[in-house]
């Protein structure tokens, strides 16, 4: 079976190592950037390593990174964030963020009576007995429940933070998928770590295994550009070649990019509902410095200004110089109602809190800065986990191609999606070729 992948991001990449697993199959990954990993690109500058999104895996025990370990033999180090690092900051003070029991008998942002209220809910998520699943959205809990105004806005604030939505999208997001979610994360040992070398010691072993195939190729530098019918056949036209003919197609790439591929295609139609799913952004400001300015956390966040900064390196040690800091600042935006003028000064003005945070807690960054990076409005997820937005099943009704991507259902959020739905997608078609051959 010859099958085309198109798109070698982490989906992509994830559905050909398990597809290049199995004797039977031969493809080749068609990717149109320079450089394999899509958003989950990594480089380096200046002896930073620099990760266009960011590298940050929740509940690592219980992630389906911890699958492809064992199904895939893959080998990488991940280093968990000290969770007595991890701080909220709120009307400029500061306080444990209410992380696990020890934080949240320690944090400010509840009082006594709300500290027992809280761990009663935690308890309740753990025990699948929440009632929050049973509401369609995170909001309309929010508004039935009698809780406290500080355990909503946590509440509001932890979905913000682990979805990377604003507070208004963190309103929108299912009830089931949070209950879900956050089931998942407090069973978790092990809430946040970061991948070692960033997501490339990932994406390279994931290369290395469709190559060792020699059956297998990822062709770079090469947009698939059309693709039409014949005979049974699948053939593709990309930028540099013309017909060429597959069984099988997986499109591992965002939704949008998709329905603008097949636009002029009778498939158009199948992707209506999928058309005006919005993803999320944020505002990334990256700064490698020369030395380590200030470490009094790893992790800050602004819960007044819905933004925060990673100490990157002060758990992954490998992405910056010896005697260097990495900081990654991120901020949720809501800019989707304003105009085009607007949403300049909204962005503006984010890059304003950003810097001022930068300048409270690492004071004298601004005359250490080896490197900066700023990405106004750096795609997180192809489909916002909103109850208006909908999930892209692996396969559509009519639809003769497979689907994989942070924008199809999955397990997780972000980078979770694209790897369980890119394992799942290669399972369903080798299940179909095998129950073929039978
Ligand atoms: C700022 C930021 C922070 C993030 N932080 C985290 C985090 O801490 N933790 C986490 O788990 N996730 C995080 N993410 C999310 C994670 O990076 C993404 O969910 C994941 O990389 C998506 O992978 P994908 O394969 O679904 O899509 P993509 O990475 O978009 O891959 C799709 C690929 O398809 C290619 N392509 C598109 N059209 C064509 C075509 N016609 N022909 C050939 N190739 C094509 C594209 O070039 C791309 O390489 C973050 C993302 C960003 C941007």
């Amino acid at each position: 079976m010859k099958i085309a992948i198109i798109g070698g991001g982490l989906a992509g990449l994830t559905a050909a190592a398990y597809l290049s697993n199995s004797p039977d199959t031969e493809g080749t990954v068609f990717e149109r950037s320079p450089q394999i990993g899509g958003r989950a690109f990594t480089y380096e500058k200046s002896g930073f390593t620099l990760n266009f999104g960011a590298h940050a895996v929740y509940g690592i025990d219980r992630h389906t990174l911890h699958n492809m370990e064992n199904e895939l033999g893959l080998q990488f180090q991940s280093k968990q964030v000290d969770k007595r690092k991890v701080v909220y900051a709120k009307h400029e003070a500061l306080t444990p963020a209410p992380l696990d029991f020890v934080n949240i008998m320690k944090t400010d942002v509840l009082s006594k009576r709300e500290k027992v209220r809280f761990i009663t809910e935690i308890a309740a998520v753990i025990g699948h007995l929440h009632q929050l699943k049973n509401h369609r959205t995170l909001g309309e809990y929010l508004d039935h429940t009698n809780a406290s105004q500080d355990v909503k806005e946590l509440w509001e604030h932890l979905v913000c933070s682990n979805f990377f939505i604003s507070p208004e999208d963190a309103r929108q997001v299912s009830g089931e998928v949070i209950a879900d979610y956050y089931h998942n994360l407090f069973l978790s040992g092990r809430p946040v770590s970061y991948i070692l070398g960033s997501w490339s010691s990932i994406t390279n072993q994931l290369r290395g295994k469709v190559e060792a195939n020699e059956k297998w190729n990822i062709a770079l530098k090469e947009p698939v550009e059309s693709i039409r019918m014949e005979n049974g056949k699948y053939i593709l036209n990309t930028k540099s070649r013309e017909a060429l003919e597959f069984d099988r197609v997986v499109m591992a790439m965002p939704v949008q990019q998709i329905a603008k591929l097949l636009e002029t295609t009778s498939w158009n139609q199948a992707f209506e509902p999928y058309k005006n799913n919005t993803p999320n952004e944020v505002l990334v400001y990256d700064i490698g410095l020369s030395t380590v300015v200030s470490r009094p956390f790893h992790y800050i966040s602004d819960m007044d200004n819905k933004l925060f900064i990673s100490d990157v390196s002060a758990t992954d040690h490998t992405v910056a110089p010896s005697g260097g800091q990495l900081l990654q600042g991120i901020a949720y935006l809501n800019d989707d109602s304003l105009s085009e003028e607007e949403k300049k000064q909204y962005l503006d003005n984010k890059v304003q809190q950003m810097e001022k945070l930068f300048d409270t807690y690492y004071p004298g960054w601004r005359e250490v800065t080896e490197v900066k990076r700023m990405s106004k409005k750096a795609m997180v997820s192809s489909v916002k986990n909103i109850v208006t937005n909908r999930m892209l099943p692996l396969q559509l009704p009519d639809v003769p191609f497979f689907f994989c991507g942070d924008g199809c259902e999955g397990k997780g959020e972000l980078a979770e999606r694209a790897f369980s739905s890119g394992r799942s997608v290669a399972k369903l078609l080798l299940s179909r070729t095998e129950s073929l051959a039978h």
